[in-house]
This record gives C-alpha cells, structure tokens and sequence, in this order.
C-alpha cells in the first residue's frame, strides 16, 4: 500500500520495511496492531513509535546506501535504526543515541531478538549534543533525528560528512516541518522542507520551548 502511494519508491527500502519485523519493536500490548499505519505508544513513557508511512518516508529521504555511517537521535523502539541497518549492511558505523534509560532497556531487547544488535550501537546520551557530545570532527554520513527541535543542534551540521544528509523535524512542538540539509562542497548547507509532521519534543538541554 505504501508503495500505492508512493511513500515507498525504492527497492531497497521495500525490501527492508518487508523483512524487519514490525511486531517485536511495538510495545506488547500493541503487537496486534503492528501494521496498522498509525504511531503506537511505547509504554507509558510518552513517546511513541512513527507511523509505517513516516518511517518509510523518511528513509527514502536519507538515500541510504550500504557502507554509510548513520547516526539516529532518538532510538527509541529500535525499529528505525534497524531498517536502516538492513538497507545499509554491516560495514558502516550505525549507531542510535537514546536519552531514555528504560527505552535503551527496551530498544535492546528488540534488536537481539531479531539479531540487529550485531549491526547497531545504540548509546544511552543526549543526543541533541552529537555523538560525541561536542566533537566535531566525529562525522556520519546521513544523521536522522526522530524527536522534534526547536531548532536543528548546530553540532550535528558539523557532525555531517561532505554529500551528507541531515533529516529533522525542526519546528513548534505541535507540527514541525521535516528538514532535509545537504552538505554539499566546501560545506555549503542547503535546505529543503520535505513535508509537515509531528513528532514528539526532543528532551534537552539544548534551546528548546519552555
Ligand atoms: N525512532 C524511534 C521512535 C522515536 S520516538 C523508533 O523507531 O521507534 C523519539 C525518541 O527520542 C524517544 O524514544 C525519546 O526518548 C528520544 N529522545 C528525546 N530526546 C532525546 C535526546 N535529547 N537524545 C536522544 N534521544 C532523545
């Protein structure tokens, strides 16, 4: 169906959203409704896995490739990140930051039981500092953020390789537009508004709404 409405165009992408398993990432008593394409609740945390569609969506808009390095904000069901371990292979440096400890708990389970956790690094921090926190000159390839911003963490552009991509919802905490940046030679940024969503607020330090 997502491929009917031409949220999923890639082959690469169809084949991943095919085989992860959706139900060992939904909260369990969700699991029946794994593949309805709404977001689901990830316990009584407040915060929720996305909808197939956005998931899909969004991975598109990464252009993945195998042997990237990719950094994911916000982890945290593990289903994401698991995706994008899938299309791109274990020869790049995948790793997902998560601030919350019991979805860290959570996300790690998930990724064992379907065997993601070989491909997948996933660090308990905040991660609207970058990983490492401040260290520019630790760079991914495509850096995804799954949580809204106020604004986009400056730190993460200078985390961003050359060609890199960063995806974001960057907005109010209500509806955010998701934010594309490319870096393209000499480290020019450009910018381009993809669509409207709504995710839930980042949690952090960083400027965020009060
Ligand atoms: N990508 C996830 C869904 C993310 S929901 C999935 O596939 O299931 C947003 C997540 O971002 C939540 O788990 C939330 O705890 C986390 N989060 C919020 N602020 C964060 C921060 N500053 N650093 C890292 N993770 C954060």
């Amino acid at each position: 169906m997502l491929k009917e409405q031409k949220i999923i165009t890639s082959n690469s992408v169809e084949r991943a959203m095919l085989k992860v398993p959706r139900e060992e990432f939904v909260w369990p008593e969700y699991k029946e409704r794994a593949y309805e394409d709404s977001p689901l609740p990830l316990g009584k945390t407040g915060q929720t896995i996305s909808a197939p569609h956005m998931v899909a969506l969004m991975l598109e808009e990464m252009e993945l490739k195998s042997e990237q390095s990719v950094l994911e904000i916000g982890t945290g069901s593990g289903y994401n990140i698991s995706l994008i371990a899938e299309i791109v292979g274990n020869s790049g440096r995948i790793v997902t930051v998560e601030v919350d400890k019991n979805l860290v708990g959570f996300a790690l389970n998930n990724l064992e039981r379907t065997g993601y956790d070989s491909y997948v690094e996933v660090v308990n921090a905040d991660g609207s500092m970058g990983l490492p926190p401040n260290i520019p000159r630790q760079t991914y390839d495509r850096i995804t953020v799954t949580a809204a911003c106020s604004v986009l963490p400056v730190i993460l552009k200078s985390q961003l390789k050359e060609d890199g991509i960063i995806l974001a919802p960057v907005g109010g905490p209500f509806a955010q537009r998701l934010v594309k940046i490319r870096k393209g030679e000499q480290s020019r940024l450009t910018e381009t508004t993809i669509t409207w969503v709504s995710f839930v607020p980042l949690r952090s330090s960083y400027r965020q709404w009060n």
